[in-house]
């Protein structure tokens, strides 16, 4: 046996991190088994951070070459994806930097290596040079995250054909792509490409994108897709995936047929739970890879705690370093409230996107009496001043208590001023209300300032 441990921790992403940080400062012994050779996860390598760092350098051309001042004097900035993956890779050599010192200033041991079950309380590490550790666990947490999801019939091995995980690495020069898939990963990839002037195709198995979201806004964020140019096709299957020398072929179950330079296969992931004989320990994953577990994060077998994207939806960064603290907590027999209920949703298309509560669809169905209040960017001086006018917030509140039920958002730092909403929904009654945001006094020029504009609009409203 090479260690002892209170609490073993499998996989380096927020999950992980979360549960490995919460133990371990609470005075547990704590290791972590990572098979990248990295730690950060593919939060840190593959998902969100070198996802949002493309985006910004997006971003930051778009502006550059929008800006009246630079467009008068001729400049306009031209890049290809290899130069901007750059900015990206700088992003993610510093969260590595940072992340590995929480492990070293806190003496967490990191086992290099593909964790597999021996027993409950027995994990092996199978290192690349063949060699193995074993650890023994109090307490085991599984963070292993997911992958994108490749249908066996696709072949991804096509210098064409990508997934969320290797579009970072394309170096192609490409002036069209389809997007296979609209959920946020789809949509947030179609949003950049199209920012980058490339023609894209957006194909959506439903009948409308993100249809989580409430209406309002899955009807804005479609508006502007279109009006930047993207084609979205909605109530599509793909029949089969046809790669060429010169392009991809995607034949749709209709008989339509998009040919673009390169596809991105954007639908669905699978929760990477395969390979740590886990049927061993009689823990039994649904057909995605998903780890059913209880509502304290804990499988079918008490002290082994799953964590994160390995056990489905929402499958966000954020929400997995929230349950991994909090399956820690369950281990060192602390009291924290459950996470779960009030995750906002940032999604990083062009409009951005944040939202937190009940949409219109939701407190209609359950005929609960609610008002709303709207604010719409373009009247709003610091957006006028930034010249991102698009975009609108909206405050759903209850006509009789004021209680807000729902914020919903598109358009440039929503998933940043979410907060502030998020911060008063957090209030217990009755400080939880819209009065809040009539009596507060804001800075001024601010985006903030669209919770004031909203909340008047709503309460004057009511009769
Ligand atoms: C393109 C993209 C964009 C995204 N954007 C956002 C966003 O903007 N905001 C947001 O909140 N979320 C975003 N996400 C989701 C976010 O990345 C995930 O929710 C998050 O990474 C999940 O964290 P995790 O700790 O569960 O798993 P991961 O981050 O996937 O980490 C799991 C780790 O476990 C390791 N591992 C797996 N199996 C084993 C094994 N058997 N042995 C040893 N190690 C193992 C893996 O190597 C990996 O390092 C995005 C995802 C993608 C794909």
């Amino acid at each position: 046996m090479d260690g002892q441990y209170d609490v073993v921790v499998i996989g380096t992403g927020p999950g992980g991190e979360g549960a490995a940080m919460q133990a371990v400062k609470h005075g547990k012994t704590v290791a972590v088994i990572e098979r990248d050779p990295l730690i950060g996860g593919s939060c840190t390598h593959r998902g969100t951070i070198p996802s949002k760092a493309l985006r910004y350098a997006i971003f930051q051309i778009m502006e550059t070459n929008q800006n009246p001042l630079f467009r008068e004097r001729g400049i306009t900035v031209d890049c290809l994806l290899p130069q901007l993956q750059k900015r990206a890779k700088s992003v993610i050599d510093q969260q590595v930097r940072l992340r590995t010192t929480f492990y070293d200033r806190n003496d967490v041991p990191i086992f290099r290596g593909q964790a597999r079950f021996i027993d409950e309380h027995t994990v092996e590490v199978g290192k690349e040079d063949g060699g193995r550790d074993v650890l023994h666990g109090e307490h085991i947490v599984i963070a292993t995250g997911a992958r994108p999801y490749r249908p066996a019939e696709v072949d991804f091995d096509h210098p064409r054909v990508f997934d969320s995980d290797t579009i970072l690495h394309c170096s192609l020069d490409v002036k069209s792509i389809t997007v296979y898939g609209a959920g946020v990963i789809g949509c947030e990839y179609a949003s950049m490409f199209r920012n980058l002037e490339i023609k894209v195709n957006l194909v959506n198995q439903r009948d409308r994108l993100l249809d989580f979201l409430d209406e309002e806004i899955v009807d804005a964020l479609s508006y502007h897709l279109r009006e930047r140019g993207v084609i979205i096709r909605h109530r599509e299957t793909f029949d089969r995936v046809e790669p060429r020398d010169d392009g991809v072929v995607l034949h749709l179950k209709s008989g339509k047929q998009l040919k673009t330079d390169v596809l991105l296969w954007g639908a669905g992931r699978t929760g990477n739970s395969d390979g740590m004989n886990l049927e061993a320990i009689g823990i039994q994953p649904d057909s995605r890879g998903n780890i059913p577990v209880n509502e304290h994060f804990q499988t079918s077998v008490p002290h082994i705690f799953a964590v994160g994207d390995v056990i489905g939806p929402p499958a966000l960064a954020s929400a997995a370093y929230t349950q991994g603290r909090y399956a820690a907590c369950q281990i060192l027999g602390t009291e924290v409230s459950r996470p779960g209920l009030d995750i906002p949703t940032g999604i990083y298309t062009s409009p951005e996107i944040s939202s937190l509560g009940k949409t219109e669809r939701e407190l209609t169905e359950a005929s609960i009496p609610y008002e709303v209040g709207h604010s719409q960017f373009r009247s709003l001086a610091r957006a006028q001043i930034t010249g991102r006018t698009v975009g609108m917030l909206k405050i759903l509140f209850h006509r009789e208590t004021l209680e807000i039920l729902g914020i919903h958002c598109f358009g440039a730092t929503a998933s940043e001023i979410i907060h502030i909403g998020q911060a008063v929904m957090a209030l217990p009654k009755p400080y939880n209300s819209l009065l809040y945001f009539i009596n507060t006094t804001f800075n001024y020029p601010t985006m903030a300032e669209a919770y004031r504009v909203a909340a008047l609009n709503g309460y004057n409203r009511l009769f």
